[in-house]
């Protein structure tokens, strides 16, 4: 039941960025078929020939990344730690997350510290970042449909990255409706959901995940303000490779 479960979540999740995707594909497609188009008749044109030369490479470049974002989702998971940059992880999560959050007319702000390195289950934290990100995007949704002002504008997501002499710390920090106390005691249990929709899966899975990968999940919120979830990985462990949790 419980795998049944993570998979209805999972298509949940897959089926929104899907839609997203496919408008964000259609893009660099159409970019790369007007320089095609147009090789006949310009090609004598050297302009033309730089632009081209910068253009299709750059735009075949992010459909790569795109298609590379949705095969990692889609790929059955195995826990297997390796050394994973946080900055690298959150671009490729965060790409996949682009067009949905431009449309809805949210602003993402990123704050990432160079050359942080985590040993986690990539595809394991990406599972994870997903579910936090999706999360965060539906709360400043509510937000703003509950909105009788134009308060709710420009709302942002705030995606930060940093270290300390002990720990690596992701912090991802939305302005949406955000939770009272007893709301965030119940958020992390299995099932509990106040989304029409919902699964109330998305945090269990995402605590149980960060667990697996050594490291630990803090949430605070503030109703009506927004809410903050830190994920921390101690460097100590990873340094000495420690658990390199393969099952
Ligand atoms: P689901 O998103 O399917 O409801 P989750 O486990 O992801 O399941 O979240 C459980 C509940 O916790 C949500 O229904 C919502 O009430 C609350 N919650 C989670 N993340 C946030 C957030 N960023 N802001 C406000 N409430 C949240
Ligand atoms: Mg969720």
């Amino acid at each position: 039941l419980r795998e049944q479960l993570f998979t209805q979540e999972k298509n949940r999740a897959l089926g929104q960025l899907v839609a997203g995707i496919a408008h964000e594909i259609r893009n660099p497609l159409t970019s790369i078929k007007t320089f095609a188009e147009l090789i006949p008749s310009k090609f004598e044109n050297a302009v033309f020939r730089q632009e081209m030369a910068t253009h299709v490479p750059k735009e075949i470049e992010r459909l790569n990344q795109l298609i590379g974002g949705l095969i990692d989702y889609a790929k059955p998971r195995r826990a297997k730690k390796e050394p994973v940059y946080v900055q690298s992880l959150i671009e490729a999560v965060l790409i996949l997350f682009q067009p949905s959050v431009e449309k809805k007319g949210f602003r993402v702000r990123t704050n990432l510290e160079r050359d942080l390195s985590i040993n986690v289950d990539a595809q394991q934290m990406k599972q994870v970042l997903i579910n936090l990100i999706l999360n965060a995007i539906e709360a400043m949704e509510i937000k703003r449909n509950k909105a009788v002002d134009a308060q709710a504008e420009g709302l942002t997501l705030h995606v930060s990255a940093w270290a300390d002499e002990t720990d690596v710390y992701i912090a991802i920090k939305d302005e949406g409706i955000g939770m009272s106390m007893e709301e965030l005691n119940k958020a992390f249990e299995p099932f509990y959901t106040t989304k029409p929709k919902g699964t109330g899966l998305g945090l269990s899975l995402s605590q149980q995940y960060v667990a697996e990968n050594n490291g630990r999940l803090v949430a605070e919120s503030t109703p009506g303000q927004g809410t903050v979830i830190t994920l921390i990985f101690n460097k100590e462990r990873d340094a000495n490779g420690q658990d390199t949790g393969n099952r």
